[in-house]
């Protein structure tokens, strides 16, 4: 409809504007959703294989399980576990008996795995990231964690967000540093602090 027609009724031509600018940057993370999907076609492994690599590499040890793993990528078990299985068997990922609870296995990328990440894809889109100036990064940063959290709540889904950042999170706690989680009662390292995690619950 055009801005003339709509010029008798504001309310009505701000809402399609505003309609128009949300069409068109949702036509935009589709395309930009569609160019890394393609370009994680590499090294031999698909889209959700790098995710999930990249996943238990951030992930702290309280979030690195396949459930977790499951909840974090929005996708079934059944996928999960065959994608898992496949970095089994390239040696890129490993499990190991948790001990906090001996029935369920904890995941962890292996050296090799590691180095796979070097590789990592993504780097293309984030040094196209780095061409913008750190205003432009912190407003899209900004703007792409809303749009995803309000996406993750709609669906009930968990928000994955980072230690440091979690209303648990306590620096220099009696019971343990120098962080400390009041909700899992457990001393979190430095390197813990930024990490992402499934409890995280968000200041
Ligand atoms: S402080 Fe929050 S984010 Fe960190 S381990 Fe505890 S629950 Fe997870």
């Amino acid at each position: 409809m055009s801005v003339i027609a709509n010029a008798c009724n504001c309310n009505r031509y701000y809402d399609v504007m505003n309609d128009s600018r949300a069409t068109h940057i949702a036509a935009l993370v589709e395309r930009i959703g569609r160019l890394l999907n393609t370009e994680a076609h590499t090294e031999g492994l698909l889209p959700v294989q790098w995710e999930t690599l990249r996943y238990l590499n951030k992930a702290n040890k309280f979030s690195r399980t396949a459930a977790t793993l499951t909840a974090y990528l929005g996708i079934t078990k059944g996928t999960v576990s065959q994608t898992l299985k496949t970095l089994e068997a390239r040696r890129l990922v490993k499990k190991h008996v948790d001990r906090r609870d001996r029935r369920s296995n904890q995941l962890s990328t292996t050296a090799k795995g590691k180095k796979m990440l070097e590789s990592d894809p993504l780097a293309i889109t984030v040094s196209a990231l780095d061409q913008l100036d750190k205003t432009s990064q912190k407003a899209l940063s900004t703007s792409l964690e809303s749009l995803l959290s309000m996406r993750l709540a709609a669906q009930d889904r968990r928000p994955f967000g980072q230690c440091r950042n979690c209303r648990f999170f306590t620096p220099d706690h009696a019971e343990g540093s120098p962080n400390y989680c009041l909700l899992l009662r457990e001393t979190l390292s430095a390197s813990d602090a930024g990490q992402i995690c499934f409890e995280q619950i968000a200041k």
